[in-house]
């Protein structure tokens, strides 16, 4: 057994906008394991706005991999200490669950979603992402979105309606809109959600900033639309707090740390009666591989990750109709 650890920088086609900023790409560690010629890869994904870097993810493997990995002890066994291994480190988790997952996988013969337990049908639809940007922007990624039939649209900034309003110029396929935290008071959320409610919106992702707990419960009672926590909900230990202001979560491995972390966070999830949507940051197609093996269990995936970027080193995933296919 020997593991190799690279970093990578995913470069998207088009500079990125969300209300936190504008990037041009993100920073990627992989983790390769080799194993009685078997072959297995697991990413680590990023953002600024994260707290761990390449360097730490780098770091935290290292030791994990060193002090406490022996492939002879099996995969639960190695999960849950991966998840006891040190506090934090969810991305970095993530890529050495992923990097597990596949290889127990392959030694079994087996596709990830089978280890896993998870059905393979039926598969929800997979949104397409539209950054924020300029009507001429906006117009080339809705060329770009041809074949996808639903739209995940990023606001929370200063033109939210007049991106809604180029949107609808050109098509009237369903959306979903993600604020990342960007309105800042409960009744200008609500106004803007009322607005969205009248443009074949079918759910808003993190309307307010995340420690707005009350507020948040304030718009859940009042919200034609269902509500959906993304930065609001990390591990399944928030799920249960999350439901009291939000009507679904968003499931990231980055943000859990892996697999079997958003399996449990998903049937968490179910048992509050609540939405799930299976997310990512910008991943390559490792990454998102890996989310997809869960997402017959969500009721919309947010898995393009790949197709925003001009550099995947991996496989490209296959969209059809609409849906990731496994
Ligand atoms: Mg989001």
């Amino acid at each position: 057994m020997t593991f190799a650890l690279s970093r990578y920088y995913l470069e998207f086609k088009e500079p990125f906008s969300i209300a936190h900023g504008t990037r041009n790409g993100t920073d990627l560690v992989f983790l390769k394991l080799e194993h009685q010629g078997f072959v297995a890869w697991g990413e680590a994904s990023l953002p600024p706005y994260l707290p761990e870097t390449q360097q730490t993810v780098c770091d935290f493997l290292e030791r994990f991999m060193v002090r406490a990995f022996d492939i002879s002890e099996g995969l639960e066994v190695l999960l849950n200490r991966l998840m006891e291994f040190e506090q934090g480190n969810y991305a970095a988790k993530a890529c050495a669950d992923i990097a597990m997952h596949n290889l127990f996988a392959q030694m079994q013969s087996i596709p990830v979603w089978q280890l896993l337990g998870v059905p393979d049908y039926p598969l929800p639809l997979c949104t397409y992402t539209i950054g924020m940007g300029d009507k001429a922007a906006i117009r080339r990624k809705l060329i770009d979105a041809a074949g996808f039939k639903l739209l995940k649209v990023k606001l929370g900034g200063e033109n939210d309606r007049e991106i809604i309003r180029t949107i609808r110029e050109e098509t009237d396929l369903p959306l979903c809109a993600d604020a990342n935290q960007g309105w800042h008071t409960k009744e200008a959320a609500l106004e803007m959600i009322n607005f969205l409610a009248g443009q074949s919106v079918l759910f808003v992702e993190q309307p307010l900033p995340k420690y707005l707990h009350s507020e948040m419960k304030w718009l859940k009672e009042k919200s034609p639309l269902p509500l959906y926590a993304d930065e609001s909900v990390q591990t399944p230990a928030d799920v249960k707090q999350v439901s009291e202001g939000f009507h679904g979560v968003n499931v990231k491995l980055m943000k859990c740390g892996g697999l079997a972390q958003g399996l449990k966070m998903i049937r968490e999830a179910r048992n509050y009666g609540l939405h799930v949507l299976i997310g990512s940051m910008s991943e390559s197609g490792c990454g998102i591989t890996a989310a997809a093996q869960l997402s017959s269990l969500a009721d919309y995936a947010d898995l393009d990750g790949p197709l925003l970027t001009k550099n995947n080193p991996f496989p490209m995933p296959v969209y059809k109709n609409g849906i990731l296919e496994l």
